[in-house]
């Protein structure tokens, strides 16, 4: 019998649900579990609860809601394996990168945990006879969190860690193809100690974010998923007046200069080109590769390296790489290895040309050289085991192919020379830059966020900027006047 995933809403199960969608183990292709799809009637209905439920939330004490945070994390960490385990049954990636993954969601939880220095405000004394003026951050109420599939765990962890920490209740939309991670975080989190209703799970498609961006209980949402997706949730949600973050895709290009320690370049762009089969929004797509010799040698480094990584079930030690998502999603990735010879690319690995004793969805790794910037290949976010090789001649042309790009999520730079290291983190238009470090995620007390069409909005997520995102501050000016010396006066109040 085929289990069902049911909504969480107010600490419990919830619905039966009209429509559900299948969810699969990428590794094997077989169906493990059906997942509800909420209506417009069932996001209402987990929109009161988690209204009924929050005000209680931001009345406590905050150094006992600080408590919470503190238990989260250890119960995270006795989790762990449990929380892998589902992880790479429904996303495919291998048990090491999934841990990886939640140990980057716990920094979310460690950042929220210091909540009573995070929340303080700011008071001026005397600012005019007898006036003080102090500040105080408050919820917004109840927030949405819509995530994608690739980080079923990290993400939602990115989100609700700070939107919980300031006295929100949480209504997540996880991605319908890997939602078990947002169960047993629901669950962990009430464990922590998170009333019933403030945080709730309702699964879906469309239908159930439509209905979240167009509720008038919902306050602020954060989305993070594809660019075109993550562009109409901004304007959708902005246009009833919500507070919105919309992270996009991603196309990050890794620089390797004429002076940098080849080996540890090409160490770096396998690992974070075909780490998670590309799955990750701050992957390395793109090598651009300064110099002819440069490219030459760095091409056939990354090309011994490729060819001796072991792709297989994620579940089994040895391997390094997982399959893709799904049968369809290897196809389209299949599709840009083989018509990039057509539009003049080299392609020096084929990926598609692997095969595999299994259903599952494998695609082999690719490397593809001399791409220009006309070609899908290169224009299109591929999201998959695939690596592009641009080859320029100066870092200034490096820097203007990178700038002319619409994606603007993270980027790297590989050189031994300081004074050009830090040139580029000032010349590049991006949001997340790495020197020498390919996947230049921020910890968790810095906030993670692109520029252009990787973020629609004004916040990044996570770290401080998610406390402002999160909470509305309020500005109260107090006197205690003197009774006996009260009067009548109409004129502008002035501090002068
Ligand atoms: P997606 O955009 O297909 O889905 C994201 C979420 O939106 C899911 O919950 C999904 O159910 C929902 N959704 C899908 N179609 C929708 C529609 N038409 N209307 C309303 N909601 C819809 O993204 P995905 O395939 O799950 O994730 C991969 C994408 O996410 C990649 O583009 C990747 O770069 C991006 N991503 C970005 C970041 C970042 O921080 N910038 C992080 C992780 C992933």
């Amino acid at each position: 019998m085929t289990t069902t995933i049911h909504h969480h809403i107010g600490g419990a199960a919830y619905g039966t649900p009209e429509r559900t969608g299948r969810v699969f183990n990428p590794a094997t292709g077989e169906q493990t579990a059906e997942v509800a799809f909420a209506n417009a009637a069932d996001v209402d209905h987990a929109i009161a609860v988690a209204a009924q439920a929050q005000r209680a939330w931001q009345d406590m004490g905050l150094v006992k809601r600080a408590g919470v945070f503190f238990r989260m994390r250890e119960l995270l960490v006795q989790h762990s394996d449990e929380l892998a385990a589902a992880i790479t049954s429904e996303h495919g990636k291998v048990l090491s990168d999934a841990a990886g993954e939640i140990s980057r969601g716990i920094e979310n939880v460690e950042f929220a945990s210091g909540l009573v220095n995070l929340l303080k405000g700011e008071h001026s004394t005397q600012v005019a006879a007898g006036v003080d003026v102090h500040t105080i951050k408050q919820p917004i109420g109840v927030v949405a969190c819509i995530t994608p599939f690739n980080f079923p765990a990290m993400v939602p962890l990115w989100m609700s860690a700070s939107a919980l920490a300031t006295g929100n209740a949480v209504i997540l939309k996880p991605s319908e193809k890997d939602p078990s991670s947002a169960m047993i975080l629901a669950r962990l989190w009430e464990e922590a100690g998170v009333p019933p209703g403030v945080f709730n799970v309702v699964h879906g498609d469309k239908e159930a974010v439509d209905a979240l961006l167009d509720a008038p209980g919902i306050g602020a949402v954060s989305f993070v998923g594809s660019t075109p997706i993550a562009r109409s949730i901004y304007a959708r949600a902005a246009a009833t007046g919500k507070r919105v973050q919309a992270l996009g895709g991603a196309k990050n290009h890794m620089i390797v200069m004429p002076d940098a320690d080849l080996d540890m370049a090409a160490d770096a762009a396998v690992s974070a080109a075909y780490g998670s089969a590309g799955e990750r929004c701050m992957a390395i797509s793109v090598l651009v590769a300064v110099g002819e010799a440069t490219a030459d040698a760095v091409v056939a480094k990354i090309a011994e390296r490729a060819a001796g990584l072991t792709i297989g079930a994620g579940t089994d030690p040895s391997s390094q790489m997982g399959p893709l998502i799904t049968a369809e999603h290897r196809e389209k990735v299949a599709g840009y290895v083989t018509d990039a010879p057509a539009e003049g690319a080299e392609v020096v690995i084929d990926g598609t040309a692997a095969a595999f004793d299994s259903d599952g969805y494998f695609l082999g790794v690719s490397l593809v050289d001399r791409v220009t910037p006309e070609m899908k290949v290169y224009r299109d976010e591929i999201f998959g085991p695939v690596l592009s090789v641009v080859r320029v001649e100066t870092y200034e042309e490096a820097v203007d192919l990178i700038n002319a790009n619409s994606f603007a999520n993270g980027t790297a730079i590989f050189t031994r020379d300081g004074a050009t290291s830090r040139r580029f983190a000032d010349d590049i238009h991006v949001g997340m830059v790495g020197v020498n470090v390919p996947l230049p995620v921020p910890i968790g007390a810095y906030s993670f966020g692109g520029w252009k069409d990787s973020l629609f909005g004004d916040s990044h997520i996570y770290g401080p900027e998610s406390i402002h995102f999160y909470t509305r501050s309020k500005v109260v000016t107090t006197r205690w006047p003197d009774a006996s010396e009260s009067q009548i006066d109409l004129g502008f109040p002035s501090n002068h």
